[in-house]
């Protein structure tokens, strides 16, 4: 069986999101894909500031983007050699996150890998936040460069919650520069390409790639992220969309305490001017999500949680545009910019199937938040373990049979059911209008820290959900149990129906 590959060079939406071109994830720091960016027709709107910076129109925020600037790891990476025909144990397809913790684990073991991505060196494009304790629990804290230690969420203008549970971001630098150390001195070979083609024989499978290479592998991982490459689908993908724009700016000033992240603001005041702007805000909200590095050095993100379709681009600019007016923050200069479109939700791949997969491309986002990278990296050592045990030569493993073998430790029963439920919490979030969403996070934040840690770091499973599903109704105020009663009587009965289906 061979598969052509539906993405074979770039990441393609199924749904198309208004007003830019289908790329998932882009940055202009380390922004190799930036060229293919479209913001449409864009005006140039200058405006000068007191202090000779540009601010307001969405346009002249743009302009302040620097040039695409490609950063490569000072590292010399010992390369896959094709002229040996060797079949290598694992083949890793893409070295994001996910890939890499696979095959620095697997290689652990004494087990040939070969890593395939084609631009191996590059430090991650993505801004990572994660929580400490998520970092702490995988000794991983020496790959957080800045740390807050609390966060803070507006629920509007009234009203703002202290989180006392400390938030970090990722050293990607660090956190990549550790992995491929590992992976080097553990004799990982790379190879630098994309996969373009994938042919399967019943112990061995030949990844074609876009040089001509071939690379012969006993097990494949796809780690491709949501251009999910390899693995197949065969429900209708429909997933929710969380869209965010994101720049890390330096700022001649902004009100947030240093301490502390801002986790959510979803105060609207900043589109009282703008009455349109407000009515779209209140149907499809978006939340301003800051880093403050520095009392001028911030990184700033507003973000639409969860919208189906995805919410344009342009319009999540625009809010932010509006939303920093009115906060006072005079944008002097822009050292990176983010596009965030990451697909939550929707089905999960085929289980099992022949290529295994992790991260992005099996289904691993939360679907209520868009986290993973914590949850991935969590997941790394048990996929790696799982092909470790079923390439142990005693056990007689190969092909499908041992493919079918690390689906399962991947997504057992009750991850399968923590994800069914999550997936129900999107459904709720997807239909709340301002108001709404404001009632659920007033009443989620209230939550014992158990459960909204526990829910937002997929550490909660069935039954336990069910009470957290009952301690949030329960502090929740009479219109939003009514809300969450009217808006999620269809998603419990969905899900219940997926539950019931879904044996083990
Ligand atoms: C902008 C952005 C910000 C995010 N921020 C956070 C956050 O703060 N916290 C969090 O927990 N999660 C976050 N996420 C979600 C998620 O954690 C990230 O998307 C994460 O990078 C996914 O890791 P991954 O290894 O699965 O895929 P990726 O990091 O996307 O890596 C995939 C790799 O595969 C390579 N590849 C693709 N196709 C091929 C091919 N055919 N052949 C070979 N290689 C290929 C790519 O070049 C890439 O290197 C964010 C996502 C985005 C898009």
């Amino acid at each position: 069986m061979d598969t052509l590959l539906k993405t074979p060079n770039k990441l393609e939406f199924l749904h198309p999101l208004h007003g830019y071109s289908e790329k998932v994830s882009y940055s202009t720091s380390s922004k190799f894909q930036n060229q293919e960016l479209r913001f449409g027709p864009r005006k140039l709107h200058l405006e000068w500031g007191k202090f000779g910076c540009l601010r307001a129109s969405s346009s002249a925020l743009l302009e302040l983007v620097p040039e695409t600037k490609r950063e490569n790891l000072d590292f010399e990476l010992p390369l896959y050699d094709p002229s040996k025909g060797l079949v290598v144990d694992l083949a890793v397809v893409g070295g994001g996150p996910a890939g890499l913790a696979v095959a620095q684990q697997v290689s652990e073991a004494g087990l040939s890998v070969c890593s395939i991505d084609p631009s191996p060196k590059l430090i991650w494009p993505n801004n990572y936040g994660v929580w400490v304790d998520e970092f702490e629990a995988m000794d991983l804290l020496d790959c957080l460069d800045t740390t807050w230690s609390g966060a803070v969420v507006f629920i509007d203008d009234q009203s703002k919650k202290n989180l006392d549970r400390p938030y970090g971001r990722v050293n990607r630098k660090q956190l990549k520069s550790k992995m491929l150390q590992k992976c080097i001195s553990n004799g990982v070979k790379f190879h630098q390409a994309k996969v373009v083609k994938i042919i399967h024989e019943e112990a061995k499978s030949m990844l074609i790639c876009s040089d001509g290479v071939t690379v012969q592998a006993s097990v494949v991982l796809d780690a491709t992220g949501f251009s999910r490459c390899l693995v197949q689908y065969d429900k209708p993908y429909n997933p929710g969309y969380q869209v965010a724009y994101g720049i890390l700016a330096e700022v001649e000033e902004h009100p947030f305490d240093v301490d502390k992240m801002l986790f959510m603001d979803w105060r609207d005041s900043h589109l009282d001017s703008n009455m349109e702007l407000k009515e779209r805000n209140s149907k499809i909200p978006t939340f301003l999500y800051a880093m403050p590095f520095s009392s001028n050095r911030i990184f700033l993100e507003e973000t639409s949680l969860v919208a189906r379709p995805g919410l344009p681009m342009k319009d999540i600019q625009e809010r932010m545009v509006a939303r920093l007016k009115h906060l006072g923050i005079n944008v002097k200069s822009i050292e990176e910019d983010e596009h965030c479109v990451i697909p939550m939700g929707g089905p999960l791949p085929v289980l099992p199937q022949r290529v295994v997969g992790i991260g992005g491309t099996a289904g691993m986002v939360h679907p209520s938040t868009g986290y993973m990278v914590a949850r991935t990296l969590a997941a790394a050592p048990i996929v790696a373990n799982s092909i470790v045990k079923c390439l142990d030569s005693g056990r007689g493993l190969s092909g499908n049979k041992l493919s079918a073998e690390v689906w399962k430790d991947l997504w057992p029963i009750q991850r399968r059911r923590q994800r069914e439920f999550f997936c129900f919490g999107m459904d709720i979030l997807l239909k709340l209008d301002l108001p709404g969403t404001r009632r659920f996070f007033d009443a989620f934040f209230d939550l014992e820290p158990h459960y909204w840690h526990g829910f937002l770091s997929s550490r909660l499973f069935l039954p336990e959900l069910l009470f957290f599903g009952l301690s949030l109704f329960s502090h929740a105020s009479n219109r939003s149990r009514f809300e969450i009663m009217a808006k999620g009587t269809l998603p419990l009965v969905n899900m219940i129906n997926n539950l019931v289906q879904d044996e083990d």
